[in-house]
């Protein structure tokens, strides 16, 4: 989500006639996107703000703008005390308070754009920033707005609002910009996204949006992110298996495998309902190769959580074998109803060690599913050189590597995988004999 926003606002700054620079040093604002939903990324926001402090005092024409969950929707007042070097506080998803800020002074207003990206201003198109344009194969899209599920740990509902969906009418001009700069794969974002279009009355749902945007030529790859195991209905599961362009993987977070853990998280399900959501998902794919992947989140020492009630988890994702599982260590986020009303009793070594005993498990895990590839061909979406080697995503989102002195950006093309780890692959290009060209295919041709 981070992502998506900063795209925003170096594509609105550059319509005001700035471009983006490599060091802060060169820069003349400087803008700071923030993520706060766990205590490890506040402290890498907080010291990465004061690491700008010196910047400011040895440059007072510098803009600071500081942006995201740190400020959050609900003002800045205190925020504006502690840090007085910072120019302009936004929140989260929100150029908004950046511009009006920069166009308010004579000296930098809009009349320094060229009236094409004046037009786009008013338009509200959105323009990927220079250095993306045209190089940008996979983009994100954000949805849903917010949200209003309140899990007791969450800091997400207080820092970037209620729950809004996006008009249908914006996001599709949006895709079709963005496939018309070169976008290949978009991926449709919310807090819950498969909620999308249930804050407005007769509006349209997830699968809606995914048919809709499945029509648009020159899009080759849709994915969404995140979903809810309550709210993922056979309706969508149904169409998303249907729809060729829709890739089979699904990020849907169990958060913890124990029942009276969940409930004190108010997820609103139980460990047994996403076993059968799971069941579910995998029924849709069954007898194909590579099927679908199913990643989740969990997080271990959640106030109260016992060394059994943790057993329980460890035992669910070895029972499960998802693809990827994001791991974290619970941190206490402020004004939360976990922070308000329940002690943050898990001691920190033994969060810790819950922690490294899933990264292991689910290290092994993920290196049993990936040597499936082994051997076998994938389609593979290829979107940049790393390290002198292509980086490609599978339709089931694998990381792939391979190595071609040929252009394949943006290209979908045949991989068979020659190694795999529990992190990624390394492949080769199949040649089509005579002509000593790679075979190109479109998605699920294969
Ligand atoms: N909205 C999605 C959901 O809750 O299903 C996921 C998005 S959330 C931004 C990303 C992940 O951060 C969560 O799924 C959860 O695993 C983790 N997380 C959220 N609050 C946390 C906290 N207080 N401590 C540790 N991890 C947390």
């Amino acid at each position: 989500m981070n992502v998506a926003d900063s795209q925003r606002v170096a594509s609105a700054l550059e319509r005001l006639g700035y471009h983006a620079t490599r060091r802060a040093d060169d820069a003349d604002i400087i803008v700071l996107n923030t993520c706060v939903v766990r205590q490890s990324a506040e402290d890498k926001a907080y010291s990465r703000l004061h690491s700008l402090r010196p910047l400011k005092e040895k440059r007072p024409g510098l803009v600071i703008n500081l942006m995201g969950c740190m400020v959050g929707v609900r003002g800045s007042e205190k925020l504006q005390k502690r840090f007085p070097f910072v120019d302009v506080f936004s929140p989260p998803s929100d150029p908004g308070p950046l511009v009006a800020f920069l166009t308010q002074d004579e000296s930098r207003s809009l009349e320094r754009a060229e009236t094409e990206e004046r037009f786009a201003v008013m338009d509200g198109d959105l323009l990927l920033p220079v250095e993306e344009r045209g190089r940008l194969i996979s983009a994100h899209v954000p949805v849903v707005l917010g949200c209003s599920h309140a899990c007791t740990f969450c800091i997400i509902p207080y820092r970037r609002g209620v729950e809004r969906s996006r008009p249908v009418g914006d996001i599709m001009a949006e895709v079709r910009s963005l496939v018309a700069q070169g976008v290949k794969e978009i991926t449709f974002l919310g807090q819950i996204v498969d909620r999308y279009g249930k804050d407005v009355a007769d509006g349209p749902n997830l699968t809606a949006l995914l048919r809709i945007a499945h029509d648009i030529e020159g899009l080759e790859r849709i994915r969404f992110l995140t979903s809810h195991p309550s709210y993922m209905t056979d309706e969508l599961l149904d169409s998303i298996a249907a729809l060729p362009k829709v890739m089979p993987h699904i990020e849907v977070p169990v958060q913890a495998g124990d029942d009276e853990v969940l409930e004190n998280m108010k997820r609103g399900y139980t460990s047994e309902d996403y076993r059968c959501l799971v069941e579910k998902i995998r029924q849709r794919y069954n007898g194909s190769f590579p099927g679908v992947s199913i990643a989740t989140d969990i997080f271990v020492g959640f106030p109260g959580e016992t060394a059994g009630q943790f057993q329980k988890t460890y035992d669910l994702l070895a029972e499960l074998k998802l693809d990827v599982a994001h791991l974290a260590r619970y941190s206490t986020r402020p004004g939360t109803v976990a922070d308000r009303r329940m002690k943050d009793d898990v001691p920190d070594e033994e969060k810790w060690r819950r922690f490294r005993e899933l990264e292991a498990l689910q290290e092994s895990i993920a290196a049993e599913i990936n040597a499936m590839y082994l051997g076998k061909t994938a389609p593979v979406l290829f979107e940049q050189k790393v390290k002198g080697r292509w980086k490609g995503r599978t339709e089931t989102n694998k990381l792939v590597f391979v190595e071609s002195d040929q252009d394949l950006s943006g290209q979908v093309l045949p991989v068979s995988m020659t190694w795999t780890g529990p992190w990624s692959m390394q492949g080769t290009l199949p040649f089509v004999q005579g002509y000593g060209i790679p075979l190109q295919l479109v998605p699920n041709q294969l």
